[in-house]
């Protein structure tokens, strides 16, 4: 197999340098350079400057084999990315008539005015490689050759800078283009991992992690959740699969297994309905300190009607009562933040909308409101079906503020239909 031994990221954009935005896009390529085995040694940002953009990219060209730039593929006279590589390349500028027709058709469909200036998107490099974009106007492309003055071949890729464009355009076109060229192709996979912080996680495999080249195994942490990406590069598709296959077995024989939820799930809530549907049941939800997100994050999973019938944000004893039926008892015996609270919030919704399943949710949030028996942080959940009801009492850190906490109930609150 081949190989690029050296890589270096430049980002393009005056507002980069100003703190406008976050550079997002330089973390996503290193993270995908990473996965791809090529090194990565220098990260730079550049305004949108002509002289500054030229010495960043000379700079960049003299140090590393590929060069992978985002920004400045706009139409404006600001966006200068192309014209400069071409120049170090010494190639001439030429319309690339596939790429005009291609952002003839996006303005026809979009129903906007094409301005006269969207034909330079269409302005390649002559012998550029494109990537056709089909998330916005301005293709990428990459330039392969030799640069007079510099030793040996380099390659330049140049990424329109919104990251929905640059992502989804790197993931499909540009990763296999460079998995080729390194010989082979890549496939990857994410193991979803919940109950288990990351820095246990990596505790836990760290000898896996550093002793395993290929496939490569790597965390990535996310609002209380895990994911472990393993990636494998082979010749070809079926054995990168099985290599992967083989990473997962390993985790699987280790103490993390009891945390793995699913495989290449996008979320909780997508392995949530997908499994109660796969079963033919419904569910539905009641919440107190979570405000509606258990609902709203099972309405993010499209097509969820079949399984989700509804929910009920029940924040004052009142509502409870007379919502959920909760009875007055309990909330003045027990307070709204008890199990006894919590299992008749999920047994009355269950029963008012006629589900399989229920879950709720009530707890103190915080910053405030907090005693010492029920600190903030102290949220219950349960679960009601026909055949049973369970709640579990979660302390999470005082500490934390109010958003996470409710991220964080409403992860556990999902997970724990999985014990239905
Ligand atoms: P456009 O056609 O939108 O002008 P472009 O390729 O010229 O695309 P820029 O003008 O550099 O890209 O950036 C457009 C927008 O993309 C920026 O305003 C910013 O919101 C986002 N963006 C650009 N670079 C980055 C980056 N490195 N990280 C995250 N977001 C970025
Ligand atoms: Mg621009």
């Amino acid at each position: 197999m081949g190989s690029i031994s050296s890589a270096e990221i430049l980002c393009v954009g005056t507002e980069l340098l100003l703190g406008d935005i976050i550079n997002t896009d330089a973390a996503y390529l290193s993270r995908q350079l990473a996965e791809l085995g090529i090194p990565v040694y220098y990260q730079g940002v550049v305004g949108d400057n002509p002289e500054r953009l030229t010495a960043a990219l000379g700079a960049a060209l003299g140090r590393a084999e590929l060069v992978v730039m985002s920004g400045g593929l706009g139409p404006t006279c600001d966006d200068l990315t192309k014209e400069t590589v071409a120049r170090f390349f010494g190639r001439e500028m030429e319309l690339h008539e596939p790429s005009l027709e291609r952002i003839r058709t996006y303005f026809a469909e979009c129903a906007r005015h094409m301005t006269d200036n969207n034909i330079k998107q269409a302005m390649m490099p002559r012998g550029a490689i494109i990537f056709p974009n089909d998330y916005g106007t301005a293709p990428a492309l990459a330039l392969e050759g030799s640069v007079p003055g510099v030793a040996g071949e380099r390659t330049v890729i140049m990424l329109p800078g919104p990251p929905r464009e640059l992502e989804p355009l790197f993931f499909e076109q540009v990763r296999p283009y460079l998995a080729r060229r390194t010989g082979g192709v890549l496939v990857s996979r994410n193991i979803n991992i919940l109950g288990m912080g990351e820095s246990a996680v990596e505790d836990e495999l760290r000898g896996l992690m550093n002793s395993s080249e290929n496939p490569t195994l790597a965390p990535y942490c996310g609002s209380g959740e895990v994911r472990l990406r393993v990636t494998a590069r082979a010749a070809d598709e079926a054995t990168a699969r099985s290599m992967c296959d083989g990473m997962i077995e390993t985790v699987r024989r280790t103490a993390v297994a009891p945390y793995i939820y699913d495989i290449d799930s996008p979320s909780i809530e997508d392995t949530v309905i997908r499994r109660l549907r796969a079963r033919g049941m419904t569910i539905a939800c009641a919440e107190s300190c979570t405000g509606g997100l258990v609902a709203k994050r099972l309405t993010d999973v499209a097509g969820c009607s079949d399984v989700f019938m509804g929910g009920c944000v029940t924040y004052s004893n009142d509502a409870k009562a007379r919502l959920l039926g909760v009875r007055e008892e309990s909330l003045g015996r027990y307070g709204a933040v008890s199990e006894q609270v919590a299992l008749e919030m999920a047994r009355g919704v269950r029963e008012r909308l006629g589900t399989d399943v229920s879950i709720s949710t009530t707890g103190i949030a915080g910053p405030g409101g907090g005693t010492p028996e029920k600190p903030v942080g102290t949220i219950w959940i349960a679960i009601s079906t026909r055949e049973r009801e369970f709640a579990r009492l979660l302390r999470l850190s005082p500490h934390r503020e109010r958003a996470y906490l409710r991220t964080l109930a409403s992860n556990q609150a999902l997970a724990l239909t999985f014990e239905v």
